[in-house]
């Protein structure tokens, strides 16, 4: 079976566009709604020539933290609990929040290897957000852009020990 890649993160960071782009195909509901994918998606992703299979996940929201086990914050656990490596996705536009905090002090916890990705940062807008990721603790942010298809290298050198 191929490896496994696990896509999380809180809403609206980009999880589903970064799904997309691996997958190449539309298979992901992306929309500005927080929330949208409500079920896990999975689709087999090539970069760079690199074959693994990608699991897309509904995003960590704030309410499931207060009330245990929560749908979607069960899901992002047991995804990254059964992937090779999970890729932790923030806006680096948004910068690092609270919910981004909750969910790396979690992923300090396990024992899966994480990549943070820095989303967003096309241009220079993402700049200080790929700063502030640096202190989440899970190693150096990748910056990217889903929806440009910036740091696709950078990306493949990160998974490539991991698969
Ligand atoms: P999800 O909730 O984490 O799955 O996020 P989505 O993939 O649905 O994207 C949420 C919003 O962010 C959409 O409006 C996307 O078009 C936008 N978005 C995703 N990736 C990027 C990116 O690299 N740059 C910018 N500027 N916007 C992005
Ligand atoms: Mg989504």
């Amino acid at each position: 079976p191929l490896p496994t890649v696990a896509i999380i993160g809180r809403p609206n960071v980009g999880k589903s566009t970064l799904f997309n782009r691996l997958v190449g195909k539309r298979l992901a509901l992306v929309d500005d709604q927080p929330g949208v994918t409500r079920d896990r998606r999975e689709g087999d992703a090539t970069l760079l020539g690199m074959d693994f299979r990608v699991i897309d996940t509904a995003g960590y929201e704030d309410e499931d933290v207060a009330t245990l086990p929560g749908r979607m914050r069960a899901q992002t656990e047991a995804a990254v609990q059964d992937a090779d490596v999970a890729l932790f996705v923030i806006d680096s536009r948004a910068g690092v929040t609270p919910l981004d905090e909750e969910i790396a002090r979690w992923l300090r916890s396990t024992d899966r290897p994480i990549v943070v990705m820095a989303n967003k940062a096309e241009g220079r807008a993402g700049d200080s957000g790929v700063y502030e990721a640096m202190a989440l603790g899970l190693g150096d942010p990748i910056p990217f852009s889903a929806e440009h298809g910036e740091g696709v290298v950078d990306l493949f050198e990160a998974l490539r020990p991991h698969l």
